[in-house]
């Protein structure tokens, strides 16, 4: 068998080379990381949970027309995605005041926004992903107008098609982080994850947290939490 050649690896996956240069194998890891790496943790399971969640948001999104990296799931902690080149940019939707939001806007965590709001980060690590604005994005030559007009509306679509989803499972979308590629077609194209790391799931009877948070904040039951969201997806477990 040929060695692994390693990509790239970040805080919770890692991305392999395949036989097929188009092609990426990406492996979930059951690390957990917060506030810039600061506090770190191993959460047996977390890698299975995020790698089966995400598979399954990107399979409903490819039904509903929106096109992503996604190919399919190869085992129980890795997918095969397409290669694309990340823009370094978190595009950040929110439905509902929480986190670095409410703190920057003085807002009660919970309070209903009268609309999405979109917010851009620039994916640096050195300088802590600061928010950034469009002007930022043309000076640093980030991505084109054309191509955050696409980023942005892509990114309110999904929020609506995942909204819809999840509150029929009594689950409230909070707010969620989205990253995109090009591919080689220079084509933009939806990547990266989206699972409990990356999105703010409330309950919507009580408000209980079922994401990312309940590491952040030590509020315990971390990866049953993320084993809640995956039985109300009712998803399958095809690998
Ligand atoms: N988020 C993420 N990666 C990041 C920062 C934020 O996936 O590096 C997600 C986070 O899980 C939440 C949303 O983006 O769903 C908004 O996060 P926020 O800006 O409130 O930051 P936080 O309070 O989590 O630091």
């Amino acid at each position: 068998m040929k060695p692994e050649t390693l990509l790239y690896e970040g805080k919770a996956k890692q991305l392999f080379l395949t036989e097929d240069p188009a092609i990426v194998r990406v492996r979930y890891k059951d690390a957990a990381t917060a506030f810039n790496g600061e506090k770190k943790a191993t959460l047996a399971g977390k890698g299975v949970l995020n790698n089966r969640i995400s598979a399954f948001f990107f399979q409903l999104l490819r039904e509903q027309g929106i096109a992503n990296h996604f190919i399919k799931e190869i085992s129980p902690i890795e997918q095969w995605v397409k290669k694309v080149a990340i823009i370094p940019l978190e595009v950040v939707v929110r439905n509902v005041a929480a986190g670095s939001l409410s703190k920057r806007l003085g807002l009660t965590e919970g309070s209903p926004l009268r609309h999405p709001v979109i917010e851009l980060y620039l994916k640096d690590d050195a300088l802590g992903d600061p928010l950034i604005n469009e002007d930022h994005i043309s000076v640093l030559e980030i991505a084109t107008v054309a191509q955050l007009t696409e980023m942005k509306g892509t990114a309110l679509k999904v929020n609506e098609v995942l909204r819809n989803f999840l509150a029929q499972k009594n689950i409230l979308l909070v707010d969620f982080k989205l990253e995109f590629g090009v591919d080689d077609s220079g084509d933009v194209m939806l990547a990266d994850e989206i699972s409990p790391d990356t999105c703010r799931f409330w309950d919507m009877a009580t408000g209980n947290r079922m994401d990312k948070d309940r590491f952040r904040r030590d509020l315990g039951n971390v990866i049953e939490a993320y084993e809640e969201i995956w039985n109300r997806l009712g998803g399958r477990e095809d690998v």
